[in-house]
């Protein structure tokens, strides 16, 4: 069976050892030694001082809307995964969609100002697919109406612009460190930001609002990230570049055997340093989709309808129409994409596409 990502697991012995160290601290929660190597591991590899690490990628959104967004209306796409709408309802904000590029999927920065009101407080807007948003743009509009600019970069570990980790744009960025993503510490995330204040606030705030032992800064929640799972996190870490670049490989096979006629990838922006995680594919319509996916799963490969539904159609939320999400929404898949995805398998299922699509009628 070949699902659409299979989760790297490092060798059980470097696992093992590392978290051997635990049984000689005799910590296994709250910032022990193997939290304090993993953030010193990430902010060499990243770059970046402020991180707080977490138990998921969800608690870091609501713990950041919680500080930045102040139950107000939150500009967000309607065009990412479940948990970047929920965290914003969860906090008593009101997400406010704005419809997305057709070329990157990420939110359409030219359509963003129509959408601001006097009640708008932040732009919750996702890198999809680890294709940055439009961040200059977008920042001007921030700066010109007072908004605080918060990324949901989920996909987006070790993906550069222009030669730097794309979690220093924003006022602060959000990753998952979920076993389905690139980097993984099994569940896990963490949020990035410069601003040296609002890391104090951020750190505060997973940590049940403590300030030392007694004393209390203000409203927390307990999100922080145990010892087994920073004990994965630093196990995995080293096989990252690997990680990334065997995805490369794959990702240009793809690209070599599937007719791009009819089937198309998100275009992604210049300057950037992609991390290959996903291998998105727009199909002309739904029916061929589906098609597409009756004839994969005939051998028991199973690409994902990622993402579906357009987020615009959530249950609790009033409708509200967003053209270009809910067609993409419609067609797209993601294809298989792992590191031990074998060559032969790429093959087969590019032939198997190719073969729905030949007798294809598109105009
Ligand atoms: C995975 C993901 C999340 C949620 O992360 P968890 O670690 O699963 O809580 C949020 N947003 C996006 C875009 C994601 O892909």
């Amino acid at each position: 069976m070949i699902n659409v990502t299979k989760t790297f697991l490092p060798p059980k012995t470097e696992y093992e050892k590392i978290i051997g160290q635990i049984w000689k601290s005799n910590q296994i929660a709250n910032g022990g030694v193997l939290h304090q190597k993993l953030i010193k591991s990430l902010q060499n590899y990243l770059n970046i001082s402020n991180i707080v690490l977490t138990a998921n990628g969800t608690l870091p959104l609501q713990i950041v809307l919680k500080s930045m967004a102040k139950q107000g209306e939150v500009i967000t796409t309607p065009f990412s995964y479940v948990a970047t709408t929920s965290s914003i309802v969860w906090e008593n904000c009101t997400p406010v969609f704005v419809d997305i590029s057709p070329n990157s999927l990420c939110i359409e920065a030219s359509k963003i100002e129509n959408a601001i009101t006097k009640k708008t407080t932040a732009i919750l807007a996702t890198h999809v697919f680890g294709n940055p948003c439009e961040l200059e743009e977008i920042e001007k509009i921030a700066k010109n109406y007072d908004l605080k600019v918060i990324y949901d970069a989920a996909h987006c570990f070790g993906v550069k612009y222009r030669g730097k980790s794309i979690f220093n744009f924003g006022d602060v960025s959000t990753c998952s460190f979920h076993a389905t993503k690139l980097f993984h510490t099994g569940e896990g995330g963490a949020t990035f930001c410069k601003d040296n204040e609002l890391f104090q606030e951020l750190f505060y705030r997973h940590n049940f609002g403590h300030k030392g032992k007694i004393e209390f800064q203000g409203l927390g929640i307990n999100a922080k990230l145990s010892e087994l799972q920073a004990g994965m996190g630093l196990a995995v870490l080293p096989y990252v570049f690997e990680l990334i670049e065997s995805n490369k490989i794959r990702t240009q096979l793809y690209d070599k055997y599937l007719d791009f006629e009819k089937v198309r990838k998100p275009v992604q922006i210049e300057g950037v340093e992609s991390n290959f995680n996903y291998y998105p594919l727009i199909f002309p319509n739904e029916s061929i989709l589906k098609e597409v996916l009756s004839i994969l799963a005939e051998k028991e490969i199973y690409p994902r309808r990622y993402f579906y539904p357009s987020l615009n159609n959530l249950p609790f939320l009033k409708y509200k129409e967003m053209p270009v999400s809910e067609d993409i929404a419609s067609r797209i898949l993601c294809m298989p994409l792992y590191s031990e995805l074998k060559f032969t398998d790429i093959k087969l299922i590019c032939d198997l596409v190719n073969s729905k699509l030949k007798d294809l009628k598109v105009n």
